[in-house]
């Protein structure tokens, strides 16, 4: 029978001690001290013989860190697993404990199960490393360190030259996410276990090794790895972690087969590991063996490395511009700068071949800084040639956004070619939020302080966070592609796209809908309510000279709606006579003299000339002739309704009165004329009252400019208060409303001052009526 392997129990309390006795005693040899003093001569009296340390933090004399501390200080000792009694659900403590060096913690009070399991699982991860120099061992798993594991498998290979031997690499997908939502001392706990799972399925022929983070390597013999293949697959799944399924978290395998010995241990382990990054991502995908289409990648990315730099200097990049449409007007609003390389002799590459790559090895942050200079020099260009202010989105990779100079570069550039920062739209992408959500909002805030609108691109792809939105403050939410995809194939009432777009209504941001292909698509963007939609159904990402043409195409569409609303001006300031007379012959002499100077409106009663008073509320009436003998006394009547309107109340009337009665009745009328009068008085009359009222007008136009505003005629705010000072009690009561139009600013900056203009008095036209 073994000897029990001995354990030493560092406690002040008595009570604890004895009790870890009961616990421990069946199956350990169980040595005591007090504190942290009296454990230091127990240790130099046993030395390694001890198997493992149970330490209370909290003792006298010395502390259970500042014994730690010592031991991990001590070659020998530092060997020697120590684990950790912490207050229950302290977890100060417990990260305090992990970072000074112990194996693992566990709670008070004591719970016998708990203590006897990690005891052992610890105990079972170093008994080999208390035996060899520290640096052979991973410490938080056991597993060889990258170094050794290189060394045993040299010497391995070496001493089995005819065994064929795989190496197989492991990659848990998505650890962070895992540490990041339960804790490191959590994520360190799964990592201890895949590696007791890894050695258990690897045994006694294989060799296991930690890389480092949360990737693990082995080196097996072909015939057994690729018969335990499915096992580990079915291990890790079923009896292993939970947590891998929960978490979204799986375990990627890369095989390497060994074939070419001449080849370094270091290369076929980066290899293993390449072949398990390649299947990153892929759902239900576990395995992947390097071969020939992997090395075929390998190569051509060392290849694009290499060309990259010469690349940029000599202008092999070119921005292509995809159009993106307003919903409102169905007009040209902008367009995102999408980057494409071609290359003398490998031809035109998209991007989706060389950004991963660059986004890997740092470049994109140079080619993105050389995208966003081509882009404002663009939009200088057009501004010279007189082209619309159209803003252009450009990508900003999160690489960007870990450059703590990124907020002055942008402004360093958009400087340089005078551009304003409005025009330059920056999309950025979600994944920096997940990652490193302070320093995003950060700069993000600062970025908007100086004018950029900022779109978050791809929203709906991935681990879309409606906390994100919630913290950063964006201006644009740019629907992703495959999500706009999905969503528009579900029936309208399922799914969750008019719910993301009310959601960023809600939050005053702009809907952009990328992707768009289809008619179905476009109508059901359109009904949802989103803004602004980009896709293939309208355009491709094009030459900037093509993009040109678009703009172009836009301006003339443009003058031909000005033209045909400059017809309706025109119409506007047409002069309109309105001749309210029941003598049919009589109107249509007055039409015949008039024609040509004045859009003549006849009326036979008095219902029929309000009815054109209303109709031409906007642009009015310029003048009135009115019959004084319409029945039941309508002249009366339609001068009473016509004075008592604060908008018409100034049109100059001419009454006529029937043939034969000399006696002007007593009507509230600016001229009269006898009917038997001729035409050619008629005529005259009308002219003189015509310019009558424009000097009244004038004058009055005069007197008013002190007090109206000359934009929409509006009172100004002298004029306001004297209006209000001259309220009288019986007038009262009143109340005052406040418009106050939003993002006006918005509007002028990016549309120009006289679309500003315009929506002023388009507004004031609206409170008017
Ligand atoms: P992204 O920013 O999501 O850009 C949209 C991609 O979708 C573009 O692919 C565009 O051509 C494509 N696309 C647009 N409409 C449709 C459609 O209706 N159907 C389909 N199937 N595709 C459509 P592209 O140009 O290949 O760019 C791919 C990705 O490369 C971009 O995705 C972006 O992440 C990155 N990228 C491109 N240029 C740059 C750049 O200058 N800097 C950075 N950092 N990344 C860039
Ligand atoms: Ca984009
Ligand atoms: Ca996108």
């Amino acid at each position: 029978m073994l000897p029990k392997k001995q354990i030493l129990v560092v406690e002040d309390n008595q009570l604890n001690r004895e009790m870890l006795m009961e616990i421990l005693s069946d199956q350990y040899s169980v040595l005591e001290a007090g504190n942290g003093q009296e454990a230091l001569e127990v240790l130099n009296e046993y030395g390694d013989g001890i198997a493992l340390i149970l330490l209370d933090v909290m003792m006298p004399v010395m502390d259970g860190f500042t014994f730690l501390d010592r031991i991990k200080a001590d070659d020998d000792l530092a060997l020697i697993p120590v684990i950790v009694m912490t207050q229950s659900d302290n977890e100060t403590d417990e990260v305090a404990a992990l970072s000074h060096g112990a194996a693992d913690f566990v709670p008070k009070p004591y719970r016998p199960q708990v203590i006897l399991h990690r005891v052992a699982s610890i105990i079972n991860l170093r008994e080999t490393a208390a035996m060899v120099n520290l640096l052979q061992y991973d410490r938080l798993t056991g597993l060889y360190s990258k170094e050794y594991f290189y060394k045993k498998v040299r010497e391995q290979l070496q001493e089995n030259p005819d065994q064929e031997y795989s190496i197989v690499c492991s990659n848990v997908e998505n650890f962070k996410l895992f540490n990041d939502a339960c804790g490191v001392p959590a994520g360190d706990r799964l990592l201890q276990d895949i590696a007791s799972l890894l050695k258990e399925q690897i045994g006694e022929s294989g060799i296991c090794g930690r890389y480092g983070a949360d990737r693990f390597m082995c080196l097996q013999e072909r015939s057994r790895e690729q018969k335990d293949r499915c096992l580990f697959l079915k291990e890790s799944r079923e009896a292993g972690f939970p947590h891998l399924r929960d978490m979204a978290m799986s375990m990627k395998w890369g095989i390497y087969e060994i074939v070419d010995r001449s080849v370094s241990v270091e290369q076929m382990c980066d290899r293993a590991l390449l072949a398990a990054d390649s299947i990153k991502g892929q759902y239900n995908q576990h395995f992947a063996v390097y071969d020939d289409t992997l090395r075929g990648k390998l190569l051509r990315e060392q290849a694009i490395t290499d060309a990259m730099e010469n690349a940029l200097n000599e202008g092999q990049f070119t921005v292509y511009l995809q159009p993106k449409y307003s919903l409102h007007d169905d007009g040209l609003a902008g367009a995102e700068a999408l980057v494409r390389w071609v290359h003398p002799e490998w031809g035109f590459m998209s991007p989706g071949e060389f950004i991963p790559l660059f986004e890997k090895n740092g470049f994109i942050t140079q080619l993105d800084r050389y995208v966003w200079e081509q882009v404002c020099g663009l939009l200088q260009d057009w501004r010279q040639k007189g082209y619309p202010a159209l803003p252009v989105s450009v990508n900003v990779s999160r690489a960007d956004v870990y450059q703590s100079d990124l907020t002055e570069t942008l402004l360093e550039i958009v400087h340089k070619y005078g551009v304003e920062p409005v025009q330059l739209h920056l999309e950025l992408t979600e994944n920096a939020y997940t990652e490193n959500p302070e320093q995003i909002i950060n700069t993000v805030e600062k970025l908007r302080k100086h004018g950029f609108v900022i779109e978050m691109d791809d929203f709906g792809s991935g681990y879309s966070s409606l906390n994100m939105l919630n913290q950063m403050k964006l201006d644009v939410l740019k629907l992703d592609m495959k999500f706009i995809q999905s969503e528009t194939s579900k029936p309208a009432e399922q799914g969750i796209l008019r719910f993301i777009v009310g959601l960023a209504r809600w939050l005053n941001l702009s809907v952009v809908a990328e992707g768009v292909e289809t008619r179905q698509q476009l109508d059901r963007l359109r009904e949802i309510g989103c803004d602004y939609v980009q896709g293939y159904f309208f355009a491709k990402p094009m030459p900037k000279s093509e993009f040109e043409l678009l703009m172009k195409d836009q301006i003339q569409t443009e003058r031909k709606t000005d033209a045909a609303n400059e017809v309706q001006m025109e119409n506007a300031h047409q002069w309109r006579l309105l001749v309210v007379d029941e003598d049919s012959s009589y109107r249509e002499c007055v039409r015949k003299t008039f024609e040509g100077d004045y859009q003549v409106l006849e009326a036979s009663d008095v219902s029929a000339a309000l009815e054109y008073l209303e109709e031409n509320k906007t642009y009015g009436i310029s003048v009135v002739i009115l019959s004084t003998a319409l029945p039941e006394d309508g002249a009366a009547r339609f001068l009473k309704v016509l004075r008592q309107n604060p908008r018409q109340w100034q049109i100059p009337v001419l009454a006529v009165i029937p043939q034969g009665e000399e006696q002007m009745p007593d009507l509230d009328t600016d001229d009269f004329l006898c009917k038997r009068h001729p035409l050619r008085d008629l005529y005259r009359r009308v002219g003189r009252l015509m310019s009558l009222a424009a000097y009244q007008e004038r004058e009055r136009v005069l007197e008013d400019a002190a007090f109206r505003d000359y934009l929409t005629g509006l009172l100004n705010r002298r004029g306001f208060y004297a209006a209000i000072d001259a309220v009288r009690q019986n007038d009262l009561p009143l109340a005052i409303y406040l418009f106050d139009l939003d993002n006006l600013k918005k509007v002028n900056d990016r549309y120009g001052h006289d679309m500003g203009d315009k929506m002023l008095r388009f507004f004031s036209d609206l409170l008017q009526r």
